[in-house]
């Protein structure tokens, strides 16, 4: 099984990134849109991942100890990429998020997951492939309350990409 740990958002969340995702279309030749039930903010990437790794991801969450903290959204941007641009929402770096994920890192390299080592970079994947667009001025800024991280599962349900989440950690 396909694995990540992420932060998934509420409907509000997900209407004002649809906003965003409309205007990156909208200035687009072509390009892929992600369906916005999928939207997220991966904090790892396991990747392939068997019952035993599973289990130790498990652990490594439900061993974190977080109070609810701010997501703030306050950028557009995109990453250059060979086959046309990937175009993400971007997330303030703040010393809580920054702390979460250095402690969730920390815990999954101790039991043996190699993770991605660039820093990171939060954001939400809102198009890929996206050829011919152009530079988008920033959105208003919003924020959402975080109370949850959750384990995810990549799976194809009649060729569509889907995330399950298969566990979830509580904010105290
Ligand atoms: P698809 O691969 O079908 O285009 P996807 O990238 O959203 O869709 P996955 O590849 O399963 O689906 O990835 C799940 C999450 O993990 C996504 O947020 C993706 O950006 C991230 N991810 C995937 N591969 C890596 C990687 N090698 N390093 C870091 N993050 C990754
Ligand atoms: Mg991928």
């Amino acid at each position: 099984m396909r694995l990540f740990v992420a932060i998934n958002f509420n409907d509000e969340t997900r209407s004002e990134l649809v906003k965003i995702q409309r205007r990156v279309k909208s200035s687009a030749a072509r390009g892929r849109f992600p369906d916005p039930v999928n939207f997220h903010l991966t904090l790892a990437f396991l990747g392939e991942c068997d019952t035993k790794q599973l289990h130790a991801a498990e652990s490594v969450l439900s061993s974190m100890i977080f109070a609810p903290f701010e997501l703030t959204f306050e950028r557009v941007g995109r990453f250059r990429r060979r086959g046309g641009d990937l175009w993400w929402a971007g997330i303030r770096l703040t010393p809580e998020l920054e702390k979460i994920h250095a402690e969730l890192s920390k815990g999954l390299t101790s039991v043996g997951f190699s993770l991605d080592l660039r820093p990171f970079r939060p954001h939400v994947t809102l198009a890929r492939q996206v050829v011919d667009s152009i530079v988008l001025p920033n959105p208003p800024i919003f924020n959402e309350t975080i109370r949850s991280i959750e384990l995810m599962e990549s799976i194809r349900v009649n060729g569509r990409l889907k995330y399950k989440p298969l566990f979830s950690v509580a904010s105290h």
